[in-house]
């Protein structure tokens, strides 16, 4: 019935967990609501095992197992590894090995969660065809650490006691049998259907949706949006460019709980060595990115020099000042950035500034191009 689906390598547990919670979700909930009503703490227990799971993910796996983004002390890690394996999203060992695959094969056959391969592969079709036991060579810093390895070993079981037994109990203890299906369904099976949708969207809308100010030779994308459903990590062309950086939404502004998160647990003294990316380096990643854009459509409207239109032919010579400009400032900061110079505030301010308007350029060329304008 379906030749191309290869039954032989379906991961039949994994994949029947996925299915049966997502319907359990989708049919089970509304009618706990419908029968119950809306009751404000089971709704409450909702977003709290909500807040400590995705930010287990978020902080935890992904940032600090994954990336080595900044170093933590054991409370901060037993945390993250008891409500990390609350979503479960396997243990952080399996998840950070998959995660670096990731990295280093972004777009490629061997990225684990390839977008090349549809939107449904990389969000979840690839969690039904993993199977165990893996080869987890890339991991080898993580597994001398003993209470990773401890999650390892039970991330199951104390998934189930953690994000299922847990939220069960608190609701019998606040409502008898009432408040444990409301625990058992809304605290437990809903949130951890919605904390794995959220880290899945990383993976496919992440890599779908979005600009890419730093590199657009990857399909990772930044956009605020995204930024709200997964506490800071929709900021992921910046993430792909500067992978070890503890922020991923790097400007002051952005949308980035996760990043906050870690700042504050460094002023409590919970965790140390936040590994930032000098701002040189930030600052010539987007001149590069703008100036390769620049030249590119330079070249695509190159006829434009000859035509008569006088906006157009104007447009375009503005352009090709700016790209001799942009490439005068890119080698000036690239220079400065292979001889670790610091460059002063002012003159990185410049370097924003002239970023900032080849974008518009770019943007009205764009616009004529497509005949937006006149
Ligand atoms: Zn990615
Ligand atoms: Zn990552």
């Amino acid at each position: 019935m379906f030749p191309n689906i290869p039954f032989d390598r379906v991961n039949w547990f994994t994949s029947s967990f996925l299915v049966v919670t997502l319907l359990t979700t989708l049919i089970g909930t509304p009618i706990y609501f419908a029968h119950y009503g809306f009751d404000p703490v089971i709704i409450g227990m909702f977003f709290v095992f909500f807040l400590f799971t995705g930010m287990s993910i978020t902080l935890g796996y992904h940032r600090l197992f994954a990336h080595k983004a900044f170093k933590a002390k054991k409370p901060v890690k037993l945390f993250t590894l008891l409500f990390g394996a609350a979503a479960f999203e396997d243990s952080a060992l399996d998840w950070a090995s998959d995660h670096r695959i990731h990295h280093k094969y972004v777009d490629r056959d061997d990225d684990p969660y390839d977008i090349s391969k549809g939107f449904f592969w990389a969000h979840m079709g690839w969690i039904f065809f993993k199977l165990y036991p893996r080869e987890l060579s890339n991991v080898n810093d993580l597994r001398k650490d003993p209470l990773v390895m401890w999650q390892h070993r039970y991330h199951r079981i104390i998934g189930v006691t953690v994000g299922i037994i847990l939220p069960t109990v608190i609701g019998a203890i606040y409502n008898g049998a009432e408040g444990a299906l409301g625990g058992f369904l809304v605290g437990g099976i809903t949130r951890l259907v919605a904390v794995q949708h959220c880290t899945f969207l990383i993976n496919s809308l992440c890599h779908t949706m979005g600009s890419r100010p730093y590199d657009s030779k990857t399909s990772a994308r930044d956009h605020w949006f995204m930024a709200i459903f997964t506490f800071g990590e929709g900021y992921h062309n910046y993430h792909h460019s500067f992978q070890h950086d503890y922020r991923n939404g790097v400007k002051p502004w952005q949308w980035d709980p996760t990043k906050w998160a870690i700042w504050t647990l460094d002023r409590l003294g919970l965790v140390s060595d936040l590994r930032r990316v000098p701002e040189e380096k930030i600052v010539l990643a987007e001149l590069r990115e703008i100036k390769n854009q620049t030249e590119a459509q330079i070249a695509d409207n190159h006829g434009w020099k000859i035509i008569t239109c006088p906006t157009r032919q104007e447009a375009y010579q503005k352009l090709v000042e700016m790209s001799h400009q942009l490439a005068e400032g890119y080698h000036e900061l690239e220079k400065a950035v292979g001889d670790r110079i610091k460059m002063s505030g002012e003159n990185l301010a410049y370097w924003r500034d002239q970023t900032a308007r080849a974008a518009e350029q770019l943007t009205m060329m764009r616009h004529l191009q497509a005949g937006l304008v006149a």
